[in-house]
């Protein structure tokens, strides 16, 4: 599932292939932005803000005429995903689920099950409402911690989701976090200590950053790289009692989480 790690990974081939070149072909493949033309554009920058993605263009479009930076936003929610090789190349998923397809100077980018994708002339604006982004260089650890503790009452199952106290975080990573903190989801905020789980995501995040397979205990072999999360029935691996898993989210958005009911409380 992606999360912040997935995305930051995902800007960085982004950015490696198609940073500072120019716009050549696009094709929007959603009604909203179907007439949307990218074409002499050059790309300024790519970037993640937790689990949002920014492709920065300059001024440009196919007359020339509009003097205004735009930017490509988009969100992989579930299923979403962003594959960049040389034009011509045979896509990896169905042409079906391409919602975006940017040529430049040779490298192609398709945004395939894109959950979230349009064009904003102010994405930072648009993107300010997100709490510290925890795989920035100048993560603030101390506003996170101000933002994640400002409602105690609150799960931390619940908080820990919540992109506008701290960004990056998804449903993986918060079932690895309560586990290596050593509390249920269930506990409220205001009765577990906020800065080293604030320290531990950052951590968690930062260590999986550009790895191909996401792990949180280190391991590499498949069915070593979790502590808990898939691991219903199976053994904790810190106490050997069975892992347990449970229905966690917002009301409407059904997300589970796994724990250990001995060894986490
Ligand atoms: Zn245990």
């Amino acid at each position: 599932m992606p999360e912040g790690d997935t995305v930051f990974a995902a800007a960085a081939r982004l950015r490696k292939a198609l940073d500072g070149r120019v716009i050549d072909h696009s094709q929007f493949r959603v009604p909203r932005l179907a007439t949307a033309d990218l074409r002499g554009r050059r790309v300024t920058s790519v970037r993640s803000r937790g689990k949002h993605l920014l492709i920065d263009l300059g001024p440009g479009g196919p007359d020339d005429r509009d003097d205004r930076p735009l930017s490509v936003h988009s969100h992989l929610k579930m299923e979403g995903a962003w594959h960049v090789h040389p034009v011509g190349t045979r896509w990896r998923r169905p042409a079906y689920q391409a919602r975006v397809v940017l040529r430049a100077e040779g490298q192609e980018a398709v945004g395939f099950e894109l959950g979230v994708l349009e064009l904003l002339a102010d994405p930072d604006a648009a993107l300010a409402y997100l709490g510290p982004d925890l795989l920035a260089d100048d993560f603030d650890a101390a506003e996170a911690i101000r933002r994640l503790s400002a409602d105690p009452a609150r799960t931390v199952g619940d908080a820990l989701l919540d992109q506008r106290l701290m960004a990056g975080v998804g449903n993986v990573f918060r079932s690895e976090i309560c586990f290596l903190r050593r509390v249920l989801p269930t506990r409220p905020v205001g009765e577990v200590e906020v800065a080293p789980m604030v320290d531990l995501s950052r951590q968690l995040l930062w260590a999986n950053r550009l790895r191909t397979a996401r792990s949180t205990t280190g391991q590499t072999s498949p069915n070593a790289r979790m502590w808990v999360y898939g691991r219903r029935g199976q053994w904790c691996r810190r106490c050997s009692t069975p892992i347990a898993r449970d229905h966690m989210g917002p009301v409407g958005e059904d997300r589970v989480v796994y724990f250990c009911p001995a060894c986490q409380s």
